[in-house]
């Protein structure tokens, strides 16, 4: 198998020919056809998050079908269609597993940061956390819904019922979680960098009642905000937007410090909280919605061996929508 390895953390991704992987009990080997490039794998390769691995294979969009299985795996088959996301593992037996919240598992491994991703020819997984996709859509439309639409959906559900929404950077989560939110007869508030007119011309096209510069005020107030970019900045400024009992979601895995603001901005029953990982009931739940809503995303195809150019793409905001790799 190739695959793209971070040998040394914020240095380029290097093609590399490793021997390929038996699956080893209840695990499966996909023969990857697209995998999604997401901001985390960014913060990966720069070293943002803790306990940084190396060498590791990034990538946890991963869109391929099986090509070998391992002992003990009854449910999938060989040349099944699945996805693999960004949680790759838990415990089982924590708190947080015990209770419906394996998002937060005390000892979880994370494809494409403690165990390697999809940035290559072939990448073995974990049986019970693969989903099969069906037949229906093409790998690489799929690929950025199995992290960039999950993480948005688990946003979404946690940013609560209202019908006022603000979206914080117009990227891959966003444009897909638009139409999502459309669909569910919500109105979409979009920010991007000030000054990007491209992505709010790209917002508006997907239905935006309104878009602007993240130091714009929305002409009414939000009833929930859904940060995505990793900007600790955008917090307060997003609070400022919201109405009484109004809620900011930080779905990003890491942001840049937030300022410190005025109490005012928080008080009146104002709440800040963050989304991390997900659970296999989202991806399920999600995954059925979107292929009821008929998502359609929008991507840029990258060679796999230009990985880092994608990565450097999604860096300075070179593309509209997501960008995915094909071996
Ligand atoms: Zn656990
Ligand atoms: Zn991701």
């Amino acid at each position: 198998m190739q695959a793209m390895v971070l040998k040394k953390l914020k240095s380029p991704l290097e093609w590399t020919d490793l021997p390929d992987r038996e699956p080893g009990p209840g695990e499966i080997r996909v023969k990857v056809s697209a995998c999604g490039v997401c901001r985390t794998d960014l913060h990966v390769v720069d070293g943002e998050l803790p306990n940084p691995q190396t060498p590791i294979i990034p990538g946890h969009e991963i869109v391929g079908r099986i090509d070998a299985i391992g002992p003990g795996v009854t449910d999938l088959r060989m040349g099944q269609r699945v996805g693999i996301p960004w949680l790759a593992h838990t415990c089982g037996v924590c708190p947080y597993c015990a209770d419906g919240h394996e998002n937060l598992c005390d000892r979880p491994i994370f494809t494409g940061y403690t165990r390697d991703g999809g940035f290559a020819t072939a990448a073995v997984a974990d049986a019970r956390f693969a989903f099969p996709l069906g037949e229906a859509g093409d790998d690489v439309a799929l690929a950025p819904l199995l992290c960039a639409g999950l993480i948005g959906w688990r946003s979404l559900v946690i940013a609560g019922d209202g019908k006022k929404l603000g979206l914080y950077g117009f990227g891959a989560a966003a444009h897909i979680l638009i139409q999502v939110a459309k669909w569910q007869d919500r109105s979409v508030y979009a920010f991007t960098r000030p000054g990007d007119t491209a992505a709010q011309d790209f917002a508006r096209k997907l239905g935006a009642v309104w878009a602007g510069g993240s130091d714009e005020t929305p002409p009414i107030l939000l009833d929930a905000a859904i940060v995505f970019a990793p900007v600790g900045d955008l917090v307060p400024l997003a609070l400022k937007a919201l109405r009484k009992g109004g809620r900011v979601v930080c779905a990003g895995i890491h942001m840049s410090d937030i300022p410190s603001f005025s109490y005012n901005l928080l008080w009146e029953e104002r709440q800040i909280v963050s989304v991390a990982n997900l659970t296999r009931q989202d991806g399920i739940d999600f995954l059925k919605l979107a292929a009821e809503i008929g998502i359609v995303t929008q991507t840029t195809e990258y060679p796999l061996a230009e990985a880092n150019r994608a990565l450097d793409d999604l860096r300075a905001g070179r593309f509209e929508g997501a960008a995915v790799l094909v071996p």
